[in-house]
C-alpha cells in the first residue's frame, strides 16, 4: 500500500525544537515568556502591523476581537457565508446574531454587491451591524478595496479572518492587516502550525493590550484577585509559541511549495473543458493554502463526491468546499444576502468544488499519482 497523501499536514522546518528547548532550559513552561513575546513581534514584523497577541486558537482570537469591539447580546454581526464554522461560532458565544453574506465569483469571498445591499437594508432599519467578519478563503484575499469602502461609509469595523491566508498579499499588503483587527490560525492543517494556536493583530496597540488583559481572565490592577469584566483563558503557551517561531522561519518556503502544487494541477488540467481552478484576483497573491477546483456538471460526467470517493480508495485525501454557513442547521433562520437574484455563488461553489491534496510534504511523484487518477477518470 502506498503512503496516504494528505490534504495539508504539519510540516516542521527544523528549528522548532531549539525554541522549545530554550523554554525548558529557562523553565518558562507557561502562557508567557520569551517565545510568546518573540512570536508576537515576529508575526507583527512579518505582516507589517504594529501589534500582535498570541492566543490558544484562531477561534479564541475571533472571540476576543468581537468582545474588544463591544459586541453584546442581540447585536448583529455580518460574516462571509462560505467559510469554516469557526468564523461565526464566536458570534453565538456573545449572544449576537450572525447575518451571512454570499461569495462573488472572482475571489470566492464576500460579495461587495451583497454586502452593499445588506448594509443599505440595515441602515434603513436603523440597526447597522457592530462588525463585519471578512474571510480570505484558501489563501485568496477578498475584494478588500470595495469592502473597506462600504464599511467606512457606514462606519462598521472589519475583523479580517485570515486564518487561511497568512503570507498572502492584497495589492502588496499582507492579508490580515486590512481590518480594525485581523486573526490568524496555527491549527495543525494550516500553512504553518503550532499544533494549535492563533494570533490577533491590529495597528491599534491599545486594543491588543486590552486583548491580552481579556485573554488572561481580565484581572484588575490590584494586588488581590479582583475582576470587573468577563475574561477568558486564551493565551498561547510559551512551548507552543516556540513551535511558531520555528515555523515562521519557513513560511516563504511553504508558500512557494503550495503555489508550485497549485501550478502543477493547473497545468495538468488546463486542457480539460469543465474544470476551473480557483481564481487569483489581479493584484493579489494567494498562499494557495489549498488547491481547489470546480467541476462543471454540464461538461464533467463525474460528481465531486464520486471523485472524492475514488481518491479516498486510492489513499488520497480530498475535501468538499466549505458548506456555506447559511445552509447549516445551526444557523437556521439567520438572515442571508445572495450575490444576485439569479445566483447564490457560495451554494454553486459548494455543489461543484473540490479541495485537492495540497500537502507541502507531498512529492512531485505523489502529486503526479493524484493527477493521473483524476485524468483517467475524466
Ligand atoms: C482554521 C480556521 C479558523 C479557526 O482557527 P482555529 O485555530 O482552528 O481555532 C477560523 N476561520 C477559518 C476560515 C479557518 O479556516
Amino acid at each position: 500500500m502506498t503512503n496516504r497523501i494528505h490534504l495539508s499536514s504539519p510540516h516542521m522546518g527544523g528549528t522548532e525544537q531549539k525554541y522549545i528547548q530554550e523554554a525548558f532550559d529557562t523553565n518558562w513552561i507557561a502562557p508567557l515568556g520569551a517565545n510568546v513575546n518573540g512570536f508576537e513581534s515576529e508575526i507583527a514584523q512579518f505582516v507589517g502591523i504594529k501589534a500582535a497577541s498570541a492566543t490558544s486558537s484562531g477561534t479564541g482570537a475571533i472571540h476576543l476581537a468581537l468582545d474588544l469591539l463591544g459586541i453584546k447580546t442581540g447585536d448583529e454581526v455580518f460574516c462571509s457565508t462560505l467559510t469554516f464554522i469557526a468564523s461565526a461560532n464566536p458570534i453565538l458565544y456573545l449572544g449576537a446574531k450572525p447575518v451571512f453574506i454570499d461569495s462573488e465569483p472572482t475571489t470566492w469571498n464576500m460579495s461587495p454587491q451583497a454586502l452593499k445591499q445588506a448594509l443599505e437594508e440595515a441602515a434603513t432599519e436603523g440597526k447597522l451591524p457592530k462588525a463585519v467578519i471578512v474571510v480570505n478563503l484558501y489563501g485568496q484575499s477578498a475584494r478588500m478595496d470595495e469592502i473597506l469602502a462600504l464599511c467606512e461609509q457606514y462606519d462598521v469595523p472589519i475583523i479580517e479572518d485570515a486564518a487561511e491566508s497568512l503570507g498572502s498579499l492584497y495589492k502588496g499588503k499582507k492579508s490580515g492587516t486590512f481590518g480594525k483587527l485581523g486573526i490568524y490560525s496555527f491549527n495543525g492543517n494550516k500553512i504553518i502550525t503550532t499544533s494549535g494556536g492563533g494570533m490577533l493583530v491590529s495597528d491599534d496597540e491599545e486594543l491588543i493590550a486590552r486583548s491580552r488583559f481579556l485573554a488572561t481572565q481580565a484581572r484588575d490592577a490590584a494586588k488581590h484577585y479582583q475582576h470587573s469584566v468577563v475574561g477568558y483563558n486564551y493565551r498561547m503557551s510559551n512551548i507552543i509559541a516556540g513551535i511558531g517561531r520555528g515555523q515562521l522561519e519557513v513560511i516563504a518556503e511553504r508558500v512557494a511549495q503550495k503555489r508550485a502544487i497549485f501550478e502543477r494541477y493547473e497545468a495538468a488540467f488546463s486542457g480539460i473543458d469543465g474544470i476551473e481552478m480557483m481564481p487569483e484576483l489581479e493584484n493579489t497573491f494567494s498562499n494557495r493554502w489549498l488547491s481547489t477546483m470546480t467541476l462543471d456538471p454540464s461538461k464533467i460526467k463525474i460528481a465531486p463526491y464520486a471523485l472524492m470517493e475514488i481518491l479516498d480508495e486510492a489513499n488520497i485525501d480530498s475535501r468538499p468546499v466549505w458548506k456555506p454557513l447559511h445552509m447549516q442547521p445551526l444557523f437556521e433562520g439567520c438572515k442571508f444576502y445572495a450575490h444576485s437574484k439569479e445566483t447564490v455563488v457560495s451554494e454553486e461553489l459548494f455543489a461543484t468544488g473540490i479541495c485537492l491534496p495540497s500537502d507541502s510534504k507531498m512529492t512531485v511523484e505523489e502529486q503526479e499519482r493524484v493527477i493521473n487518477i483524476i485524468l483517467n477518470i475524466l
